[in-house]
């Protein structure tokens, strides 16, 4: 299968109005390409380094998702290159994207991740505290929340985290701490489930390039 194909797979099954992340962690500016050819533009990184690198070489329309846990020291390095921080999880990132973005004029657009596995090792604000993190977050102004962001655990299905994390965005929207409407949950194995449950933005890597190896 090739990208073009895998991608054309995918497509068929996205809700209208589903936008697909493309993963291109671990992939060349090559194969971004093909799948820039094919009329991607929105495409996920999880260093900072490498996003730098793939940015500066490629088309200046793309759109770039920083995906990954990013830590603060380099917050300075992706200053007006980013098209959504995906992982903002904790005050201090906050603070330092907050810093770095108003001394530039600049807004960060931006979603906060919620760790809903329980399992302590993964990044993301808990269930527990998002209402309070997103609170906190309303202070900071050249911060701009969109959204959120999270991962199920790999099972067999992950609804019931999906669901959860929907329950999050929609108590997160009524009290008003969103400034956007945008779910960004499943990957390349579990994003069918995820858009049962209301994902209206998916990240998608493996499903695209690896197969087409
Ligand atoms: C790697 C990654 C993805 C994509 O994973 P695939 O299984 O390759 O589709 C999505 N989201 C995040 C946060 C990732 O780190």
């Amino acid at each position: 299968m090739s990208i073009k194909s895998n991608l054309e797979n995918i497509k068929s099954t996205l809700n209208e109005g589903t936008t697909l992340v493309c993963v291109s962690k671990y992939h060349t500016e090559e194969e971004i390409m093909e799948a820039y050819n094919e009329g991607i533009r929105d495409f996920g990184e999880n260093k900072v380094q490498d996003m730098v690198k793939k940015a500066e070489n490629l088309p200046k329309d793309i759109r770039w998702h920083l995906i990954g846990h990013l830590q603060t020291n380099k917050v300075k390095y992706i200053v007006g290159k980013t098209h959504l921080v995906q992982s903002v999880d904790r005050i201090e990132l906050a603070e330092e994207i907050n810093k770095r973005f108003e001394k530039a004029g600049l807004i960060c657009d931006c979603l906060i991740q919620i760790n809903s596995t329980g399992i302590d090792s993964r990044f993301g604000c808990t269930p527990e505290t998002a209402v309070e993190f997103a609170e906190k977050l309303k202070e900071f102004k050249s911060l701009n929340v969109k959204g959120i962001m999270g991962m199920a655990p790999i099972c067999d299905d992950p609804t019931e985290n999906f669901m959860l994390l929907k329950n999050i965005f929609d108590d997160l929207t009524e009290k008003g701490l969103l400034n956007g409407q945008i779910l960004s949950m499943g990957m390349s194995d579990d994003y069918t489930f995820a858009l049962k449950c209301g994902s209206n933005m998916v990240r998608i890597g493996s499903k695209i390039f690896k197969e087409a190896e």
